[in-house]
């Protein structure tokens, strides 16, 4: 069937050596006329907006058919002329409007001429206010008196900087309005949901502060701007007097919707990180643009809104692919961006391909820029959250591994810590106790004997416990070391050191060297008999062994001075230990090897 269609189009093109018949208008024509099957092109010599030019190769016959059914001409230097006869064959309606559908060209010029030969001009386009239009209507339109039998030539003259086309059409006014109601409608349901949108999310930016969200809302107004500016509501409502931005309006919103894209594609697809050459070549494109878009006020007009539209397609390339990378690098909205980027692709090519006979004539296809870019701004705002929502659960996660990585690593720290402390603990344990010791026998010392005597003094004070005092001293002990040496001697030392804590296993007892040969013991809840009983058991075992030295086993035997109290008997520590001294004294002057008790 389109092939069918694209066959007819092409015989229509060859098969029409001149001008096609006049339009006639009859009574069961209808309300609405579609001029362009009937239009005559004049040849491009005519490139000025000068209508006797014109006319008169309209009368040298000048003319050519359009070159399909829907024409563009797309960008054209100087002026285009076409021409229409239209006839009003017995048609009731005498007043007819003439609309050019097309609400973005520069100066049209039409001129008509009735039978009688009376020309009427009529200026129209960007270029003047829009007041100047028959009736307020987004499209440019005059009204035409074709009284029933008469007819008019139409001479339409135009000149833009924005692509040419002319689907032109005659309406009578009802139906005109009739036609308008419906699209009004549209037009405003469209606008509506895209000033809902940019609300809602100016208030979504306003508690997340989010730079995707800045893009978007900026992305979202200029593309409603371009549309304004596109189907001539913009010209209409808001700025009917402003004819210099109305004609630059078109590329400057370009512009803006190319820069606004770009920005809000590199922040939302997260190119920087993803894509990082054309984040940086964002970085020159965008303010290049921009600039490009002001030039849109200058003469370079027509040259400038070719390079955007150039930007829109290259870079809509580039951000399609971006995506795609994107997306296949493991980054989920990117498969969003592509799908409202491709509503938008859709619905703005399904009007091209509705031109072409390619695709039904629709709604659908009528309002298709409308419909997919209303669609891809929500569906964007679905996937802002969507992207929103994903980034807080990345920062979540993270915030939630740097938690217990640092509650670990504070773990193991504390741990080391303790352990540290442990070892320090028992380093200065060991430290004291080897202060406390005497380096040759391993027993304790004097200056811990004194300390612990005195603290074993209070005690027995306090409780009222008994507490004895052993002083021991080996006999003939320098005439040892004459005999078998200084080494043997000290073997002699240690080897009763040793048999003293055997002797002496209990918690709580002392054992202490005093100073040279003199050993002591402090006995806790010990009297004097029970000391007596000690220290004659420990003698006898001395005297019964013999001591492994260096030179030898050597015999020796001790005398040992025993003192007890039984608290308050005695005043102090020193009182004891002199007590038991004198009684050691006693035992070497009563013969040695022997317990004496003081
Ligand atoms: P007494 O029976 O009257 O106690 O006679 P003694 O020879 O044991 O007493 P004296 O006080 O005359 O001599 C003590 C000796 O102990 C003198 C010294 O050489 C010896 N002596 C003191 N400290 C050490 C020591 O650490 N090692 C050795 N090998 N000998 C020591
Ligand atoms: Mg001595
Ligand atoms: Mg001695």
């Amino acid at each position: 069937m389109r092939l069918h269609r694209l066959i007819l189009c092409l015989l229509w093109l060859t098969s029409l050596p001149c001008v096609a018949e006049p339009v006639r208008l009859t009574a069961a024509g209808g309300f609405r006329v579609d001029l362009v099957p009937a239009l005559g092109m004049l040849d491009p010599q005519v490139d000025t907006l000068d209508a006797q030019r014109a006319w008169d190769a309209v009368a040298r016959g000048e003319l050519s058919p359009l070159p399909g059914p829907n024409p563009s001409f797309g960008f054209v230097h100087g002026a285009r002329w076409f021409f229409v006869r239209i006839d009003n064959v017995d048609h009731a309606a005498q007043r007819w409007q003439l609309v050019i559908e097309q609400p973005r060209i520069d100066e049209i010029l039409i001129q008509t001429r009735d039978q009688a030969g009376e020309v009427r001009e009529f200026l129209l386009g960007d270029r003047l206010p829009f007041a100047a239009r028959g009736v307020a209507h987004r499209y440019p339109n005059v009204e035409l008196a074709l009284p029933r039998g008469g007819g008019l030539d139409v001479l339409i003259g135009v000149r833009s900087t924005s692509s040419i086309q002319l689907p032109l059409r005659l309406f009578t006014p009802t139906e005109l309005w009739a036609a308008s109601h419906d699209e009004q409608a549209g037009l405003g349901l469209y606008y509506g949901i895209l000033l809902a949108l940019f609300l809602y999310n100016l208030a979504v930016l306003a508690s997340i502060r989010d730079a995707s969200y800045a893009y978007y809302l900026a992305y979202l107004a200029a593309f409603g701007l371009l549309m304004l500016a596109f189907n001539g509501v913009g010209f209409q409502y808001l700025w009917p007097n402003a004819t210099t931005w109305q004609s630059a309006s078109l590329p400057v919103s370009i512009g803006a919707v190319l820069c606004s894209s770009l920005l809000f594609a590199r922040s939302f697809l997260d190119l920087r990180r993803r894509v990082p050459r054309v984040a940086r070549l964002f970085d020159w494109v965008v303010p290049g643009f921009a600039l490009l878009s002001l030039l849109a006020f200058t003469r370079w007009q027509l040259q400038v809104t070719q390079l955007l539209n150039i930007g829109v397609i290259v870079f809509g390339i580039v951000v399609t692919v971006s995506a795609l990378i994107s997306g296949r690098s493991g980054y989920r909205p990117a498969w969003y961006f592509l799908l409202a980027w491709g509503l938008l692709i859709a619905g703005g090519v399904a009007l091209p391909l509705s031109s072409f006979g390619l695709l039904p004539r629709s709604i659908a296809t009528e309002f298709g820029l409308q419909i997919g870019s209303a669609l891809e701004m929500l569906l964007l705002a679905f996937s802002l959250a969507y992207r929103i929502h994903l980034l807080r659960a990345e920062k979540e996660a993270v915030e939630y591994d740097a938690r217990h990585t640092l509650e670990a690593r504070v773990e193991e720290r504390t741990r080391e810590l303790a352990e540290t402390a442990q070892a320090l603990a028992q380093a200065n344990a060991q430290l004291e106790d080897v202060n406390r010791r005497d380096g040759l026998t391993g027993v304790y010392n004097r200056r811990y004997l004194d300390e612990a005597l005195r603290l074993q003094w209070q005690i027995a004070a306090e409780t009222g416990r008994s507490l004895a005092l052993l002083m021991i001293d080996i006999d003939h002990f320098k005439s040892i070391n004459d005999q078998h040496g200084h080494g043997a001697g000290d073997d002699c030392l240690r080897v009763l050191g040793r048999l003293l804590e055997g002797c002496f296993p209990e918690h709580g007892v002392i054992i202490a060297r005093y100073g040279g040969e003199e050993f002591t013991v402090v006995l806790p809840g010990h009297d004097r008999d029970m000391a007596l009983q000690r220290a004659e058991t420990l003698r006898g075992a001395i005297a019964a062994r013999a001591f492994d030295t260096e030179a030898g086993a050597i015999a020796i035997t001790v005398s040992i001075g025993v003192a007890a109290v039984d608290p308050p008997a005695i005043l102090g520590a020193a009182e004891l230990r002199k007590r038991s001294d004198d009684a050691l004294y006693a035992a070497k002057r009563s013969g040695r090897n022997r317990v004496v008790a003081g």
